[in-house]
């Protein structure tokens, strides 16, 4: 069983964020001896915007989001929540503080808020692949993408997946990057790297995978590139959406969840994939809300209830 209610937070109503809390806390309470719950946390296309930006959209607050407050959020759900993991689905660097640092400050900062693992994004080749190399490596989390290689070769440019284990519960996760977001790289900056089909690289993943884990999760980074703050967003043409992360989800076998990213095309609920039944989840980008996943699991089968 999942449930998905309120599943992107708004972390500046903090009310809201409490009754969505007790409300879970409801769904906990009548778990059987026989379940277990896991808790999921994502964020996507923070794009490092650290401070709280204007909330123009909204009546009634001025400002959301802000890292400070997205990591006060977290900490408290690791302590209040069961079985909490945190993953990232790309796009963490751009901008005047990234490029300053050369991205070092945002793999600074998901250190310090304990990221399990991340996808990588577009905007992560900005300085080139070289400079991100030597970022990723730097992580104390896998970084990664299970379609990108050195020209000509198989070596991986990065860690295709991961096995994420806490209290007894395995997660396998896949980072990926599709087409359209490939296409956002000045050319220049991977040319020494093939991207091959996600469609292949996450099944062999998953195939890999499936035996040693409870929860299969891909990190996708894919779909519809934004048109970048202009009135263009407007255009009922350009919108974003999350067709490419459905084609993925229904071309794959074994994914259970999939947390995408580029398009900035935010739910606010899990899109249930209708042939394979893969939770699809996205939030808007660039820090207003922390994604959030909470799953019932059978105790001795794993299975999502
Ligand atoms: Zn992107």
């Amino acid at each position: 069983m999942y449930n998905s209610m309120n599943a992107l937070f708004g972390w500046s109503q903090f009310g809201a964020v409490l009754f969505a809390l007790s409300f879970l806390d409801l769904v906990i309470v009548k778990a059987a001896d026989s379940e277990e719950t896991v808790t999921l946390l994502f964020t996507n296309d923070v794009e490092s915007v650290y401070d709280p930006i204007e909330a123009f959209w909204l009546d009634d607050m001025e400002m959301i989001g802000g890292i400070a407050e997205m990591t006060m959020l977290i900490n408290e759900l690791r302590k209040t929540k069961p079985n909490v993991f945190l993953f990232d689905s790309g796009d963490i660097f751009t901008g005047a503080l990234a490029k300053s640092t050369q991205g070092e400050l945002a793999f600074e900062l998901m250190r310090t808020m304990d990221y399990d693992t991340m996808a990588i994004g577009n905007h992560e080749f900005e300085y080139g692949h070289e400079v991100f190399a030597r970022q990723k490596n730097r992580a104390p989390f896998p970084v990664l993408a299970a379609n990108f290689f050195y020209k000509d070769t198989n070596i991986p440019y990065a860690q295709a997946h991961a096995v994420i284990e806490r209290d007894g519960i395995r997660i396998g996760v896949i980072g990926i990057m599709g087409q359209d977001a490939v296409s956002a790289i000045n050319p220049n900056f991977i040319a020494p790297l093939d991207v091959t089909d996600p469609v292949v690289a996450v099944q062999k993943s998953i195939d890999e995978l499936r035996d040693k884990v409870d929860l299969i999760v891909l990190l996708t980074h894919q779909g519809k590139t934004a048109p970048m703050q202009t009135d263009a967003e407007s255009d009922p043409r350009l919108r974003r959406d999350i067709d490419a992360d459905l084609f993925l989800a229904g071309a794959v076998q074994g994914a259970d969840v999939l947390f995408a990213g580029h398009a900035d095309a935010g739910r606010p609920s899990a899109v249930v994939h209708p042939k394979t039944g893969t939770l699809i989840m996205q939030t808007y980008g660039q820090g207003p809300h922390l994604g959030y996943l909470q799953l019932t699991l059978d105790e001795e089968t794993k299975a999502i209830r």
